[in-house]
């Protein structure tokens, strides 16, 4: 049964380890339950750092003058797309910074390029025009990750100002693509500057609502070179969630309460801030999927949202391998194919059949 906001609220406040417990338990029953056991393997490429945007949160925000930009050539994102094909994955995401010198048309033909190969395409590229959003679900992509990030609008403003000529409502976004057949994914951070309990609610008030095919829920890293990792802890008013991987598996675990049959990352950013339980916490309390980094190494250390993020120096794929190994000792073991969400299948067949949606 989908808990209320109250019993949401008990939760988040409630830190005595037996509660947390069985919070945790309960979210892996319905993952079991709901989505099975195997996880979903997805090849992330992050193809560019360039970015039109001032996120107080994110390394790569433009402006800052610490960093060298790059972008991918086609023939480096098709070298990781084939890749991730040898690797037995079945989906690449290109993930990027807003960045306006990636051509509509050339993303076009790299979502073609790569679903040729039989492989879903995730896109995560920001903010985007209806028209880009149309071209590229024409050309094959599957599903479009675009965090929310919070739903404390004060917040959401000052963290993540707007940009002229954008579209400033990501929610807006979110039900657009939904629209037009994308997969959506949404999600949010955890202990960012001001952030309170009753956000955190209202953030899995928001999912329970849309209810999103993927939910990205990751903890907030403060990066020296952007405002937010300026902020001294001291600043926080009292209330502030803090930013720790215990409370982001509890907020993992409510996402699963809330959107049963959603994919759900155990993401990078609580494995950087707990890289030794971080990544399979989140598998035991709600998540599904694990997003491993296929970005070419001279480029990856370039892309720092955050510092330090959990990325091996090795040769792409390898840790891949270690990882598929890891998971059938957890009996977890790594899907074959796309991994679709049950309940975008359920939609699409609905729509298909002249459902309502
Ligand atoms: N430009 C795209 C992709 C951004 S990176 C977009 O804006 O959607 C993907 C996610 O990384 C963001 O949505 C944000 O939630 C997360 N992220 C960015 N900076 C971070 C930080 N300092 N700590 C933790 N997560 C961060």
């Amino acid at each position: 049964m989908t808990p209320s906001r109250m019993e949401i609220l008990t939760w988040l406040s409630d830190e005595k380890p037996a509660d947390v417990a069985a919070l945790r338990a309960r979210a892996d029953d319905v993952r079991q339950a709901e989505v099975g056991d195997e996880i979903h393997l997805r090849g992330l490429v992050e193809l560019s750092n360039h970015c039109i945007r001032k996120c107080g949160y994110c390394g790569i925000r433009a402006g800052n003058p610490n960093i060298t930009r790059y972008r991918m050539s086609a023939a480096e994102v098709m070298a990781c797309a084939t890749r991730a094909r040898e690797l037995g994955l079945g989906t690449v995401v290109l993930q990027s910074g807003e960045d306006p010198g990636l051509d509509a048309e050339q993303v076009a033909h790299l979502i073609r390029s790569i679903k040729a190969m039989d492989l879903a395409v995730s896109l995560s590229l920001g903010e985007r025009s209806d028209d880009e959003l149309r071209l590229w679900r024409a050309a094959g992509a599957d599903r479009y990750l675009l965090r929310f990030e919070t739903s404390n609008e004060e917040l959401y403003a000052r963290v993540h100002p707007d940009h002229p000529g954008r579209s400033r409502d990501r929610l807006e976004q979110l039900r657009r693509m939904r629209r037009l057949g994308y997969e959506i994914g949404t999600g949010m951070l955890v202990g960012l500057p001001g952030q309170t309990r009753e956000d955190l609610v209202d953030d899995i008030m928001v999912l329970g609502d849309l209810d999103p095919d993927m939910i990205g829920i990751g903890p907030f890293l403060p990066h020296p070179d952007t405002p937010l990792g300026q902020e001294m802890p001291g600043d926080s008013p009292t209330g502030q969630v803090p930013n720790t991987s215990g409370i982001t598996c509890n907020v993992v675990a409510l996402a699963r309460l809330v959107c049963p049959q959603a994919n759900i990352p155990s993401t990078t950013a609580l494995a950087t801030l707990d890289p030794v339980q971080g990544r399979e916490s989140a598998l035991s309390c709600g998540a599904n999927v694990i997003m491993p980094n296929l970005t070419p190494a001279r480029y990856r250390s370039l892309y720092e949202i955050y510092p330090g993020k959990a990325t091996p120096a090795g040769e792409c794929g390898e840790e891949v391998v270690a990882l598929q190994k890891r998971l059938i000792e957890i009996g977890r073991p790594a899907s074959v194919g796309r991994g679709d969400s049950p309940a975008w299948l359920a939609r699409s067949r609905s729509h298909e059949e002249g459902g309502t949606r």
